[in-house]
């Protein structure tokens, strides 16, 4: 699967690198040999100034020496190739002239000159970077020197003679020296980019390995320009280390070669694509983090349509978007941070980076305050209308739904829900808004809802009302916010007394650092409320660390029954809350019946469609002291009703449990006594209980006795048992004689709800506690009144 291809200097762009290496490869020998000509010549002027007789004026020749030094000095700073070769040929006709000018007047001139007209094209050979070079420049050269030659008058066979040594001693041995150095340097130069090649690329994909993909990476953001925009995007093969083990190694590498093959498809030619490592790959695009996450997106389709044998690939992805100053591996740790929540969330998903540190973040909402407070201070009425914020297509606005004191009947607070709004004006709904898309910060978009939420509640929220904001847990541990969100709530005129934070349950978290954060944010007066408790991952451990002040219940807990009799949960939750410190908010309340389920269960807070809807101005509250005070009417009426309900229901138990005893007194055996008792229709068995709980003699079983409940099997027999802590003993044993119903409870015997009828008396055996545990299941059955 090797994708690396032998090279030819014929592949594009590779003949001018060639050129260019060899440019810098010759660059010291033309100097040093250049430099060697220039000082050969100067000593034949000099030699020249010994003779005798005319000569060419020095200065003409020292000019040529001027030349040629200048030429050297040139070289150095050259970086075109064609410049080089004219600096060759210039080179060489100058210091033919010149050897020409200093020979002149001397009677044996060749002698002057066949030593340099043999030497010049050899050490002109490093200016030669092409053969084009080396023909240009050795046909001026050999021009000149045969005019040269012909021009003196000499005998015919002398000036033949030179001739020929000069063609051919200088021509092929220059020719030799040039071809077959730019053979060798050029195989150099193959072979050394093929290694080259090769260390940088994966030899399974042909992809960018990590190391070249770094340093090339490292090179394009030293030279990005200030306005460019750069993103990394890391992905992360699913589940494929299954593969290998399941399907063997070769599979695995099969799908590591299609997703680079997809890779390459999909990513244009000018951003790089590498593979990091085992199935991780990286792309760096020139573009901001938009266009990063729709390529990501593209990216994670096109893997989602290769086949694996068990059915198709999938990959996570991670974007981030280049900040100035950053070193590349700081920008891929961040990709790779975005990585690991996608693989966390649920993978087959791509998640941006964590927005901007909240500095940056809440400059734009600066000015926002500003103007608010000089609108408020002109008396303008623009202070009135609501703040609006840009985020991404729409303007971020707020909406603020009542939250009430059953007890007190008003409004005690507003929670803020962020809505988006179109320039339409129609609205994007909070599951749109907050909707895990990839393209969506939501720890940025939750500190604008604060900042957002913030300004508005200052133009509209009642003086002695408290402000619900809902955080996310992440934000809620980040580092420092507690101070930032502080500076925000009196920069919007409120204090941190009047604000309760409502950590989302939904976004799990770690507990200890909530509970850390949760002590933090007390501190500056904040109050902490715990959201959607009921809900998604939310368990008690959690609630008793963070100690919220304010326990908000999913709406679906008021909705919630018992299993079979369908009796609400709701107040022994509210009462197991009460206990641990904290109030009670439910949320939801949409009919009568469930504000009068609230108010029953002695929930503190409530909040739904029925108290007030969300809307993005505060709502009067209307009627709805009205319908709490009807509901408190209804529970006050019902209460008395249920009361008699129950009575009427037990009442034929009791009678028959007063009149057991009394045979009892009167020394009937317990199975005599007990049997009319045992008898009713809804008896799971009638017992007489000792002093300490234990219990006399044998259970009589009465009809509602279920033999099969087995799941229940080891603890079925109730003679091992003590029952001395049951309420129906304590009950009993406070006012003797009296016969006395208890609430509900869970029955070892049957498995479902019951309730005991118990009485005790001074009997021969001693005081005791004479009973019958009564089968409550049936629905229908009225319970007794709440306390
Ligand atoms: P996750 O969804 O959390 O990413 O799970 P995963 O199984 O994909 O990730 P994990 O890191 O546990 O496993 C990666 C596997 O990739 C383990 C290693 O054997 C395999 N691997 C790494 N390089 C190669 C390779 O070149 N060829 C093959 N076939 N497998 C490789
Ligand atoms: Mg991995
Ligand atoms: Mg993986």
């Amino acid at each position: 699967m090797s994708a690396i291809p032998t090279q030819h200097l014929t592949e594009p762009g590779l003949r001018e690198r060639y050129h260019q290496r060899a440019l810098e490869h010759q660059r010291p020998l033309c100097i040093m040999t250049m430099a060697f000509t220039v000082a050969a010549f100067l000593c034949m002027v000099a030699a020249r100034e010994l003779v005798d007789g005319p000569a060419a004026p020095l200065a003409y020749r020292l000019l040529c020496a001027l030349v040629l030094a200048l030429l050297v000095l040139a070289i150095p700073g050259t970086t075109s190739i064609l410049r080089f070769g004219a600096i060759g040929v210039v080179y060489m006709q100058v210091l033919t002239g010149g050897l020409v000018l200093n020979a002149a007047g001397v009677t044996q001139p060749l002698l002057w000159l066949l030593p340099g007209l043999v030497v010049i094209p050899i050490c002109a050979a490093p200016l030669w970077l092409t053969p084009a070079h080396f023909v240009t420049g050795s046909a001026l050269f050999y021009a000149a020197a045969i005019a040269l030659l012909l021009g003196h008058a000499h005998a015919h066979d002398v000036n033949a003679a030179v001739w020929t040594w000069v063609i051919v001693i200088g021509a092929p041995s220059s020719a030799v020296f040039h071809f077959s150095f730019y053979h060798f340097r050029r195989n150099h130069f193959l072979l050394e980019s093929q290694l080259a090649q090769l260390a940088a690329t994966d030899p399974l994909t042909g992809l960018q390995n990590r190391r070249a993909f770094v340093k090339h990476a490292e090179l394009r953001l030293d030279q990005l320009a200030p306005d460019a925009r750069i993103s990394a995007i890391f992905l992360d093969i699913d589940s494929f280390k299954s593969l290998n083990d399941r399907f063997g190694h070769a599979a695995g590498d099969h799908v590591l070669f299609r997703v680079a093959q997809a890779l390459r498809e999909e990513v244009a030619q000018q951003h790089s694509v590498s593979r990091i490592g085992g199935e991780e790959f990286a792309v760096l695009l020139d573009d901001g983090l938009g266009g990063a996450l729709r390529l990501a997106e593209r990216l994670r389709a096109a893997i989602a349509m290769i086949e694996r044998p068990d059915g198709h690939l999938t990959a996570s992805f991670g974007v981030a978007e280049y900040r100035r100053g950053e070193s590349f591996m700081v920008l891929l740790d961040r990709a790779d941070e975005a990585l690991l929540r996608a693989k966390h969330s649920g993978r087959n998903r791509v998640c941006a980076e964590r927005a901007l540190p909240f500095d940056a973040l809440q400059a734009p909402f600066a000015d926002v305050f500003a103007r608010s407070t000089a609108d408020a201070e002109a008396g303008t009425g623009a202070s009135a209308d609501a703040a609006r914020y840009r985020w991404e297509n729409v303007c971020l606005i707020s909406h603020f739904q009542p939250l009430y004191s059953l007890s007190h009947q008003k409004q005690v607070g507003f929670e803020a829900l962020l809505r988006g709004e179109h320039d339409d004006g129609t609205l994007v709904p909070p599951v749109v808004m907050f909707a895990p898309k990839p393209s969506r910060d939501e720890g940025a978009l939750d500190r604008a809802s604060h900042a957002v939420h913030l300004d508005n509640a200052r133009r509209a929220l009642p003086a002695d009302a408290w402000l619900f904001l809902n955080i996310l847990p992440a934000t809620f541990i980040a580092d420092g916010y507690a101070d930032q969100l502080t500076k925000i709530v009196r920069a919007a005129g409120l204090e941190p007394e009047r604000v309760i934070l409502e950590i989302l349950e939904s976004h799990g978290g770690s507990v200890d650092d909530m509970s850390r954060a949760a002590a933090l944010y007390r501190q500056h007066g904040f109050l902490i409320a715990v959201d959607d408790f009921g809900a998604g991952q939310s368990n008690l451990d959690r609630l008793l660390r963070i100690r919220p002040d304010i326990v908000k219940l999913d709406g679906e807990l008021i909705r919630a029954t018992t299993h079979r009799t369908e009796q609400p949960i709701l107040p022994k939750l509210v009462s197991l809350l009460h206990q641990a410190g904290m109030l009670v908010v439910v949320e939801g309340v949409e009919t009568a019946e469930e504000l009068i389920l609230a108010v029953e269960s002695n929930v503190d807070f409530a909040q739904g469609y029925l108290l007030g809807r969300p809307a993005s101005a505060l709502a009067p509250p209307g009627s709805v002291h009205r319908q709490i005070d009807d509901a408190f009417d209804v529970i006050a009426q019902g209460r008395a009703h249920q009361h008699a309900l129950f009575e009427s229901e037990v009442e034929p138990y009791r009678l028959e449990l007063r009149r057991a005893a009394d045979a009892l007194l009167a020394g009937v055996v317990m199975a005599d006594a007990l049997a009319t008792l045992a008898s009713f229709e809804r008896t799971i068995s009638c017992f007489i209980l000792d002093d300490t709980g234990r219990q006399i003699g044998h259970e009589v079983p009465g009809p509602a006795w279920r033999e099969d409940a087995a799941s229940l099997q080891p603890v079925a027999n109730p003679r091992d048992a003590r029952w001395d802590h049951r309420p129906y003993f304590r009950n009993a044993v406070l006012l003797p004689g009296q016969a006395l119903a208890s609430d509900p409870y869970l029955s070892l015997a049957s498995g479902g709800p019951c309730i005991a009828v118990t009485m005790a008396e001074q009997l021969a055996v001693g005081r005791c506690v004479i009973g019958a545990e009564l089968d409550w299941s049936a629905r229908g059955l009225p319970w007794p009144a709440t306390e």
